[in-house]
């Protein structure tokens, strides 16, 4: 990592600097470079870094720090700093993060996301916590069943904020910014500016100081891109000959739904090769159990979808592999963001068939560089895919006029795919089947335009009808299969009420 400073010139205490050095850490990155000493000031941050860039300890670090010189430890049921994460995974990774920085210092930490039980939640959270990282919803349902109070926090930090938005969470964030004390430090990390987040800032942060490492959308310079097209049907065997020819030892292979994810494993280990599947149908052990084995290199290939992957930070993960190209072409920036974390080397292969072009054109313009083909002997498409169109270059997205952000609540459908991810991915993907039954063989691609749409107009965000809402007046969420990430969570609190 580059950076012209050195940790100890960013103002860190002594326990800090042993626990960066514990990690091989030489030099801050330019996200900690930056926010380390602006986070230390006491002021409010909008930083726009993608995961990768190690803004993780950008905000951990001087938290610590200033909480570790705090002389007032939270009192029973009280937090003092509150991280907001869109998923389990993410939340479980920074609460690591807080736990491998704070090592040498009296700094209380706890993290409480949905999916696994309330209780022993509610217990911990009985001695009060310095630092809390959770996820949304089962942040209200704890506050619902008073096991939380907010009265104590002094800091709140929203992790990738846009990842928020895109899956519903609008309306939750704002039942919790409404709950915390006027007076506090806030802190917002996204990935990209967008003109919600923009929106999302105004009623959030106070003169806040901006910090940018990168261009927005643009993907880590370390990652080598490269394509093969083939036909769909040959995508399995191709991405299995890959892994063979090229010995690839940890592989996360994105798909774009649960079922296909779960075909590809099966087709995976069919052929000998080790693989498990991630997604939103999987229990949370289950989640947990494969991300493990794979951080442990026991099984060679990880299969997930979108959502499920969002957090998982594995350290010089060498190779992502796109099985199907994402409809939302911001969603590649993220995926391979995966990989060439930190500075190291990665690369990010995509199998692409025919009917990806419009995809294809998408990511090439977003990430504004051609991807370079390769052929694989065997494996030419008998429907070849179009030469790449010149890339025109990126538009600003022009700031929206003020409005104010209400509090309605997007139709059905729209929440369907977004709320909370886990069942949003549940919900799109059974619409995609119900299209595909009813033999419309471009579900997919409508889905994807028509999410692309919303997503490009903060005003199906914002400002929707409002509809039934579930439990507390959350979002309904399906949570079937359990695979909700705040779902299981909801269901105590939704009876009580
Ligand atoms: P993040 O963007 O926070 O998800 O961090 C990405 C990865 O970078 C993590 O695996 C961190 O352990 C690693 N990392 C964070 N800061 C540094 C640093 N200053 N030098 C080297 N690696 C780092």
């Amino acid at each position: 990592m580059s950076a012209s400073s050195s940790f100890a010139s960013l103002g860190l205490s002594q326990h800090l600097l042993q626990a960066v050095e514990a990690q091989g850490y030489t030099e801050p990155s330019p996200i900690q470079a930056q926010a380390i000493p602006a986070v230390l000031t006491g002021k409010d941050i909008m930083a726009a870094a993608q995961t990768g860039t190690g803004k993780t300890a950008g905000f951990t670090l001087p938290l610590l720090q200033m909480l570790a010189e705090g002389n007032k430890k939270a009192s029973s049921n009280c937090i003092k700093a509150l991280v907001l994460t869109p998923t389990r995974e993410l939340a479980a990774q920074v609460a690591k993060s807080v736990e491998t920085y704070g090592q040498n210092l009296d700094v209380s930490h706890d993290v409480v996301f949905g999916g696994v039980k309330i209780n022993p939640q509610m217990m911990r959270l009985r001695r009060g916590v310095d630092i809390l990282v959770a996820t949304p919803g089962r942040l209200l349902d704890l506050y619902q069943q008073n096991a939380i109070k907010f009265n104590e926090l002094d800091v709140l930090i929203l992790d990738e904020a846009d990842r928020m938005l895109d899956m519903g969470f609008i309306k939750d964030i704002k039942k919790i910014l409404a709950l915390l004390p006027k007076k506090r430090q806030n802190l917002l990390f996204s990935a990209t500016f967008s003109p919600d987040i923009r929106e999302l800032a105004k009623g959030l942060v106070h003169k806040p100081v901006e910090i940018s490492v990168t261009p927005e959308n643009s993907t880590a310079a370390t990652i080598e891109h490269w394509l093969v097209s083939t036909d769909k049907k040959k995508k399995p065997a191709l991405l299995n000959k890959l892994i063979r020819d090229n010995n690839w030892q940890q592989v996360l292979v994105f798909t774009r739904t649960k079922h296909g994810a779960n075909r590809l494993t099966r087709y995976l280990e069919g052929e000998g090769t080790q693989a498990l599947a991630i997604h939103g149908n999987k229990s949370q052990g289950a989640r947990t159990k494969a991300l493990a084995a794979f951080k442990d290199k026991k099984i060679q290939v990880l299969v997930a979808t979108d959502i499920a992957a969002r957090g998982i930070d594995i350290s010089q993960l060498p190779i992502v592999v796109n099985f199907d190209l994402p409809n939302v072409q911001e969603d590649y920036v993220h995926r391979i963001g995966r990989t060439g974390r930190a500075g190291v080397d990665g690369q990010a292969i995509s199998l692409v068939c025919a009917d990806e072009y419009k995809q294809l054109v998408d990511i090439e313009y977003i990430i504004q560089q051609h991807i370079p083909r390769r052929e694989v002997e065997g494996f030419v498409p008998h429907n070849p895919l179009e030469p790449s169109r010149e890339i025109r270059p990126l538009k600003k997205k022009k700031p929206k006029k003020p409005k104010k952000l209400t509090d309605k609540v997007p139709p059905k459908s729209v929440k369907a795919k977004q709320a909370d991810g886990e069942n949003g991915e549940n919900r799109s993907q059974k619409q995609g089947d119900k299209n595909r039954k009813k033999g419309n063989g471009s579900s997919e691609n409508k889905a994807s335009k028509s999410n692309r749409t919303r997503r490009q107009n903060p005003k199906h965000q914002l400002a929707q009808k409002p509809k039934t809402t579930g439990g507390r007046g959350r979002p309904n969420r399906g949570n079937k299969a359990g695979g909700g990430s705040q779902s299981n969570g909801n269901k105590g609190s939704s009876k009580k009420r």
